[in-house]
């Protein structure tokens, strides 16, 4: 089974009034004002999924600083997710400065299927993990057995929009007190995987799966083959972006980085995020 661990889709809405949502959020202004940036239906997605042979797409909405815009999102993804047979998996988000607004609606999509929060952006939505903020999500993970995604930067490198979301130190500093859940830093947790070298930040991501999105954009492809030495392949996640990337082109990126090592490609491809999700049960016994 394949398994894209990392795509965004959007109410038709939120597309073809675009102009509003910029407007209400700066963080959806920096990365979605180009008329470039690509806005995705469910349907345009599953499409795609059709196209590259991906099984089942987590997907994510966008971290919006004010909570009736994430509940209107959730609300497609939920739906989108109810519709799709299995194929979609659906993540959601909150403002946890909405406090138990937050809280209600972290049970209203538990309830509707949620799997995990994501993806997570503390630094665009105005709050930090280390304040109450980190509890609240750490919480909510550990009661509803929810995965955490955060989007995690580069501390180097080229700029992109929508680049800040969570510095690899916050995201560290985050899994490092909460070990007992499971984190996915996006984009290879900015690069966290390279201090595993250190054996303190090894055993601090014991628990920490990293997910590949969009990496022909961040990385060279040398990227696959060295951090699964690091961190071994059963801790990365095929992810794309989509449609920032095309799924198909992302997992032949996978593909041809892992060229060698079929049981890295078996693993990265979808056998990690069926362990992690617990789908596929029944095929297999
Ligand atoms: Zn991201």
């Amino acid at each position: 089974m394949v398994v894209d661990f990392h795509t965004h889709i959007f109410p038709s809405q939120m597309r073809e009034r675009r102009e509003d949502y910029l407007r209400r959020d700066s963080a959806f202004a920096e990365m979605y004002s180009s008329p470039k940036a690509q806005i995705a239906t469910a349907e345009e997605l599953l499409a795609s999924m059709e196209r590259a042979e991906v099984d089942t797409s987590v997907i994510l909405g966008f971290a919006w600083s004010e909570q009736e815009l994430c509940r209107e999102h959730n609300e497609y993804l939920l739906e989108a997710a109810a519709r799709s047979g299995g194929r979609l998996i659906p993540f959601c988000v909150i403002q946890p400065r909405a406090g138990d607004d937050a809280l209600a609606e972290i049970e209203r999509c538990v309830r509707g299927g949620a799997r995990g929060l994501g993806e997570l952006r503390p630094e665009s939505q105005g709050y930090s993990l280390d304040q109450g903020a980190g509890d609240i999500l750490a919480g909510a993970a550990l009661r509803h057995d929810l995965a955490l995604l955060f989007h995690v930067s580069e501390p180097v490198g080229h700029a992109y929009p929508g680049k800040s979301g969570l510095g690899l130190a916050a995201f560290y500093q985050f899994v490092s007190c909460h070990q007992g859940l499971t984190a996915v830093g996006a984009h290879w947790a900015g690069g966290l995987p390279f201090y595993t070298l250190m054996p303190e930040v090894r055993e601090a991501l014991a628990n920490v799966y990293i997910d590949t999105a969009a990496t022909p954009f961040l990385y060279s492809p040398a990227v696959y083959r060295q951090v699964a030495e690091l961190v071994g392949a059963e801790r990365i996640l095929f992810g794309s972006d989509y449609p920032l990337i095309s799924q198909r082109r992302q997992r032949q990126a996978i593909e041809d980085g892992l060229r060698d090592d079929e049981d890295g490609k078996r693993l990265v491809l979808g056998e990690n995020a069926c362990r992690l999700l617990r789908l596929g049960h029944d095929e297999k016994r």
